[in-house]
């Protein structure tokens, strides 16, 4: 059996959209980015957005209570009953325990954190590559520098917390997309 209430971990770059999307076609689950519903939230001008905008361009993290609201919306509905796959959420303690909470409230909780482990420097590669191609506002050095901290300092101690509940498999995530798909896929059996 493949587990289906999945959660990617990993740093900023590390590929957890890439793989996400992938297990999306596989698996015919839903990827629930947090990112991704900020960053259109922001385009919207909506209460949402408008507080988590500045903390996005430096590379800072949304408040847990803003991201929070957001997951726990978007995991309720219906296309999530049958599996997800979480991207960019949890990325504080704080927002692990809330996660746990709602999950087991709902009957469904998570079977499989897998953390995708890459590098500082290709990592570091990587996001300057997709700045130059994708032009997200907060690809920039700085902000890069930024978010690699803030995912070391906040972010990083989820490995433990997830290892702690048996529930994290670690993947080597450098290498062709396809290898490191195949590896997420054992992970998940
Ligand atoms: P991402 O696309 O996942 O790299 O997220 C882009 C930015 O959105 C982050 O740098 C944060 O500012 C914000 N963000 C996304 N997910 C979260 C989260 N779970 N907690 C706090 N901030 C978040």
């Amino acid at each position: 059996m493949t587990a289906r209430r999945l959660l990617l971990l990993g740093a900023p770059g590390a590929g957890k959209g890439t793989q996400a999307e992938r297990l999306v076609r596989k698996l015919g689950i839903p990827q629930i980015s947090t990112g991704d519903m900020l960053r259109a939230a922001v385009a919207a001008g909506t209460e949402v957005g408008k507080g988590a905008r500045a903390a996005m361009d430096r590379g800072e993290l949304v408040s847990d209570e803003i991201v929070i609201g957001v997951a726990e919306e978007r995991l309720s509905q219906d296309d999530a009953r049958g599996g997800f796959v979480l991207d960019g959420f949890p990325r504080t303690d704080a927002q692990a325990r809330a996660l746990d909470a709602m999950l087991e409230r709902m009957g469904t909780p998570l079977e499989r954190c897998v953390a995708l482990e890459v590098d500082t420097d290709e990592l570091v590669r990587r996001l300057l590559k997709r700045a130059g191609i994708e032009g997200r506002s907060d690809d920039n050095e700085e902000t890069i520098r930024n978010r690699m901290r803030v995912y070391r300092d906040q972010t990083a101690p989820l490995v433990a917390y997830y290892r702690e509940r048996g529930l994290l498999r670690e993947v080597e995530a450098a290498g062709p997309v396809e290898e490191i798909e195949k590896r997420i896929e054992e992970a998940l059996s």
